[in-house]
């Protein structure tokens, strides 16, 4: 099972990607964490991309795609995995089709989680209080929202031009949105 993740900031991606992982055995490979870590780690990529995620900005796609075809080459992707927050501008996606068809592979799917801006602002602002994430600051939501807007969002209309798209509704109970990510998957 190849999935890619895609939804605004907020949304639920990084819960649900761990449930989807468990459920179908495969690593959930999510860029921001891995952005943090090599922050954290004080690492030549951390320095690099340590500036554009204060701001709320995309690091530069040579950074992030080199990243994410190094991270695809790990054994642990044989039986496939869940991106998160990749891609995240339709020149991702294309690379990222790029990557998948020199390994003979393609996505299975690509599953957008749905929640109104007003929704997922209320929910980082909340999260800020608990994990303290540099990033969840007012202005920096909103940058990062409109990024999602400008960005990303371009990105659900790519893959549904391949009908690879999945839509499934992120408000509601955790659990509840699971059953509505497994069963969207299934039905296909
Ligand atoms: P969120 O989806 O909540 O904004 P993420 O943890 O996915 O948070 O990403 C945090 C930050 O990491 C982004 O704002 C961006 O700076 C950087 N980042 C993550 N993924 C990508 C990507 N695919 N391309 C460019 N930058 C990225």
């Amino acid at each position: 099972m190849r999935l890619v993740l895609v939804g605004p900031p907020g949304a639920g991606k990084g819960t649900q990607a761990a449930r989807l992982a468990d459920t179908y055995g495969i690593p959930a490979i999510s860029t921001g964490d891995i952005f943090r870590a090599n922050v954290k780690g004080e690492t030549e990529l951390g320095r690099e991309a340590q500036g554009y995620m204060s701001r709320g900005a995309l690091v530069p796609d040579e950074v992030t795609n080199a990243m994410v075809r190094d991270r695809l080459l790990h054994e642990d992707v044989a039986a496939g995995f869940l991106l998160d927050g990749y891609p995240r501008n339709p020149d991702q996606a294309v690379e990222l089709d790029g990557m998948l068809a020199d390994n003979g592979t393609a996505l299975n799917a690509v599953v957008e989680i749905t929640a109104d801006s007003d929704e997922v602002t209320t929910r980082l602002l909340k999260r800020a209080e608990i994990e303290g994430r540099a990033d969840d600051t007012e202005d920096v939501i909103r940058k990062r929202l409109a990024v999602y807007a400008e960005s990303t969002a371009p990105v659900t209309a790519y893959y549904e031009g391949q009908g690879l798209l999945v839509r499934v509704d992120g408000i509601g109970e955790v659990d509840e949105v699971t059953d509505r990510l497994v069963d969207a998957l299934r039905a296909r």
